[in-house]
């Protein structure tokens, strides 16, 4: 990656706008960020794309249809474009992760994990969130080949396939639904001997003729070869344990926002919800003036890339008045 040009970032020189992390919203805020003329920095810990390089095709993102009858982008492809016209606009990206974010005044300062500081007038956390995983044997070995994390992602690959949904939430609850329009045989199975997603939601999945509902279920071990064929499961009352056929297996076990660096700096002023996501208001603005917030970080009901990609234009826009009002402009 490019260090940065336009204005060294150092403590007594600021930049205008610091973005965290480079996922789809930060790659948009990054793009925005220039477009309004701002000095912007955005620091990445592993590779611009976030979660978006794990998409096989990006079906779902509006107009990313291919052109003359070829393929929609792979999410690789689309955080590509979406990092070179951010760079195109200006924007700048250093490697470094960050480990906390202090606010001095109307200065931010990002401690990074190389001993680097960086000050800006404004910060967007866009640090995204990871799927909690199950930890059981076969799930990293077949992610991507039969388990999933995402639905309205990878549903469509397992169209009347016999297919396994873990968790007893409303996003287990909300995803059986969703794939019991693609298959008439999804297992939901979930340890407890009753959902703890909402109650309309829990009743519509027992309704539903083609979903089986397995309460007191857990997974052991999800097996295959090139891809999944069967799953190992435990009675956690009777602690019986047997195997089923299983072409898919979607894990819902929750996600886990990325707000080391905002907790670890005891930013207690900052809101976040009852799970640590970070709550804003429609300007995408924290509790804390001038700290935005944009994508799966960010308490909202819905995380994919066009949501993220949306938040990440409003919090640069928005971040840019911040900063003219600070600027006295
Ligand atoms: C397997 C899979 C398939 C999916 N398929 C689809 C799909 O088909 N369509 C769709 O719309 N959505 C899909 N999604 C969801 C989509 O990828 C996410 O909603 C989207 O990427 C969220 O973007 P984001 O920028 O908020 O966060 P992320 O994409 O999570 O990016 C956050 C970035 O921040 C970086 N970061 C985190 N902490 C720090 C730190 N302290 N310092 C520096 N950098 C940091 C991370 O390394 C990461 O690159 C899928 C997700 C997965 C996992």
């Amino acid at each position: 990656m490019a260090t940065p040009g336009r204005l060294a970032p150092g403590i007594e020189n600021p930049v205008d706008l610091l973005i965290i992390g480079a996922g789809p919203a930060g790659l948009t805020a990054a793009q925005y960020g220039g477009r309004a003329n701002l000095n912007v920095l955005v620091l990445e810990q592993l590779a611009p794309g976030g979660q978006a390089l794990l998409i096989d095709v990006l079906e779902n993102y509006p107009g990313n249809v291919g052109i003359n009858g070829g393929q929609p982008k792979s999410g690789y492809e689309f955080a590509e474009d979406l990092r070179k016209q951010a760079e195109d606009f200006g924007a700048k990206f250093l490697s470094g992760s960050v480990l906390s974010i202090h606010k001095e005044e109307n200065i931010f300062r990002a401690a990074l994990k190389d001993g680097k500081n960086i000050t800006a007038l404004a910060v967007i956390i866009a640090t995204g969130a990871q799927h909690r995983k199950l930890d059981i044997p076969g799930e990293e070995e077949f992610s991507g080949r039969g388990v999933s994390y995402c639905a309205t992602c990878d549903g469509p690959f397992f169209k009347n396939k016999k297919i396994f949904v873990v968790g007893g939430g409303d996003a287990a609850c909300d995803e059986a639904q969703y794939l019991s329009r693609l298959s008439s045989k999804v297992v939901l199975i979930h340890r407890r001997d009753k959902f703890r997603a909402q109650k309309a939601l829990a009743e519509r999945v027992m309704k539903n003729p083609h979903i089986e509902v397995r309460f007191n279920t857990r997974p052991l071990e999800i097996n295959g070869e090139q891809k999944v064929t069967s799953i190992m499961l435990e009675n956690t009352v009777t602690k019986e344990q047997y195997t089923d056929d299983a072409d898919a297996v979607f894990i819902f076990a929750g996600t886990v926002p990325q707000t080391f660096a905002i907790t670890a700096a005891g930013n207690s002023c900052v809101k976040t919800d009852e799970n640590g996501y970070i709550i804003t208001d429609q300007n995408m603005e924290t509790s804390m003036p001038g700290l935005f917030a944009a994508g799966d970080v960010r308490a909202t009901p819905f995380r994919q890339v066009v949501v993220a990609a949306g938040e990440g234009a409003v919090a640069a826009h928005c971040a840019a008045a911040y900063i003219d009002s600070i600027k006295g402009n």
